[in-house]
């Protein structure tokens, strides 16, 4: 088995391993200990137009290759990620800072998601339509857009390449993927792979750059047909006005402000742990991390007590220490929680635990501290806005109709998890919250194969994850046919 090496300031276009054309490189930085451990290729303007020409090239070929061959390189691609997974979870973690651990689930997240789009390459099917006569047919196509531009953040790479770059491909479209300046090691090492499995030349190339100059000229280019981003909500603004110039399809999945809702007649056993988790993993820097914390009034008290006590026994360290938690992603996202820490108890939450840098940090890296605030305001900024960090918010409700009024108080819609032994009430909410996922006694999509990855309001609009992906790369084309009658007079 040959080792997964990315050589350093290269970029991966055409099948070809090349620096940039200007040479530019981004360095490649441990959250840990602020130390460069690797250089990529700091792709310019020309280097996207290398990467979409080659995109462009393989796309009437790949789009021509039986849906079954594209399923079987993909399954032999989620194989080949299957053998290197250990090699994948270190870049992953360290790029990132998250532990190995974290890196190794997040390795075998987007194993299963490549091996999940192998299997439907070939079910992609149209439909064929009702007709007023015999005498008629109608039917539906459905067919690659072309050339999709995909852009993701850096905070799940290997897990945001498979599931954006398989569905895509899946589907006959080719792929131009432009990962985080932040963490690009994994996307470039699973690429690394898929030209391993005998993908041809130019059908994915991954450059890396910065997103207002290398993502952006990438979105304005006339050569693609489809644009998905995966980041900030500020940014997918940014991204769907760029689109706007070309009239192409856009794919958002963007921020979060996800709500545990939890009841006092809930397991609190089982709750409490899962709770921690959500704000905790990855160091909350999760698109649906459970940032805020609605709990029913008559358990508050014990709920935060214990609650606090959990984030307390977080255990912080580096990525190769393996702990619970790691550090901050870079200096950027560690001024930015800071600033949250400091405002919140000027805006009225009062402080439980944690609020400030972690003592793990002081011999250099970006660690905070695990930290929970009571009695939060519903119009404060912590209440209000994605912090991306270990912060998690708490509010008081009495009732279903007031958990569900605070549950919709905010502008984003992505997950929604609601904590309680009452199954009705769990499946009333599900139905009345703005949100485009729902867990009930759990967080999140645990043992659910496939499951949508649905964005509503200011999350964004995609039906990724799933099936339905397959129909986000997809355009659809109706055919209305006249069967004339050619048969000869007699
Ligand atoms: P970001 O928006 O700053 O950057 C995301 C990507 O966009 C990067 O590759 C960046 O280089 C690029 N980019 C930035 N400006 C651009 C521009 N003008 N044109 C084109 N590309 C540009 O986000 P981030 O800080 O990397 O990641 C954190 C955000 O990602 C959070 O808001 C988080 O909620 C979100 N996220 C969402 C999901 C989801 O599925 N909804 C998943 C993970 C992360």
């Amino acid at each position: 088995m040959a080792e997964l090496f990315i050589p350093p300031a290269q970029q991966l276009i055409d099948g070809e391993w090349t620096a940039a054309r200007d040479s530019g490189e981004l360095p490649v930085v441990d959250p840990a200990t602020g130390r460069t451990i690797q250089t990529v290729a700091r792709a310019g303007a020309g280097d996207v137009d290398d990467a979409v020409a080659a995109a462009r090239r393989a796309f009437p070929g790949w789009a021509a290759t039986s849906a079954s061959e594209r399923g079987r390189l993909l399954r032999r691609w989620s194989e080949l990620i299957g053998e290197h997974v250990e090699e994948l979870a270190r870049l992953e973690a360290r790029d990132v800072g998250k532990p190995l651990s974290g890196g190794r689930t997040n390795v075998f997240i987007a194993q299963g998601i490549v091996e999940y789009f192998a299997g439907a390459a070939d079910k992609l099917t149209g439909v064929t339509l009702p007709t007023r006569t015999p005498d008629y047919l109608g039917y539906t196509l459905q067919e690659p857009y072309g050339v999709c531009a995909v852009i993701i953040p850096w905070n799940v790479p290997a897990v945001l390449t498979a599931a954006n770059v398989a569905p895509a491909l899946a589907a006959g479209n080719t792929v131009v993927l432009k990962p985080s300046e932040v963490a690009p090691l994994a996307p470039f090492a699973l690429a690394e792979l898929a030209r391993r499995a005998g993908f041809p030349p130019g059908v994915l190339n991954v450059l890396a750059g910065i997103g207002a100059d290398t993502g952006a000229a990438l979105t304005s280019h006339p050569g693609v047909d489809h644009i998905s981003f995966v980041g900030s909500t500020t940014t997918g603004r940014a991204i769907m006005r760029a689109a706007a110039e070309n009239l192409v399809p856009v794919k958002l999945e963007l921020g979060g402000k996800s709500p545990n809702v939890l009841f006092a007649d809930a397991d609190l056993d089982v709750a409490i742990p899962a709770i921690v988790g959500s704000i905790t993993e990855n160091a909350g820097q999760n698109c649906y991390a459970g940032s805020r914390l609605l709990v029913e009034s008559s358990v508050a008290g014990e709920v935060v007590e214990r609650v606090a006590e959990l984030m307390k026994a977080v255990r912080i360290g580096p990525w190769d220490a393996d702990l619970d938690m790691g550090p901050l992603v870079n200096e950027a996202q560690y001024r930015r929680v800071l600033g949250f820490l400091e405002s919140a108890p000027a805006e009225g939450a009062r402080l439980v635990t944690g609020g400030g840098p972690a003592a793990e940090g002081e011999g250099g890296g970006w660690f905070v501290e695990p930290s929970l605030f009571d009695g939060v305001d519903p119009r404060s900024r912590l209440s209000r806005q994605e912090v991306f960090g270990p912060v998690l918010a708490v509010q008081e409700f009495s009732g279903d109709r007031q958990a569900l009024e605070m549950m919709n108080d905010t502008d984003f819609g992505l997950l929604a998890c609601i904590w309680t032994g009452d199954v009705s009430r769990a499946l009333r909410l599900a139905q009345q919250v703005r949100s485009g996922q729902v867990s009930v006694n759990q967080f999140a999509d645990a043992g659910v194969i496939g499951f949508p990855f649905n964005m509503q309001r200011d999350s964004g609009f995609s039906r990724g994850g799933g099936y339905a992906a397959m129909r986000e790369y997809t355009q659809e084309k109706a055919v209305a046919v006249r069967l004339l009658d050619r048969t000869p007079p007699r």
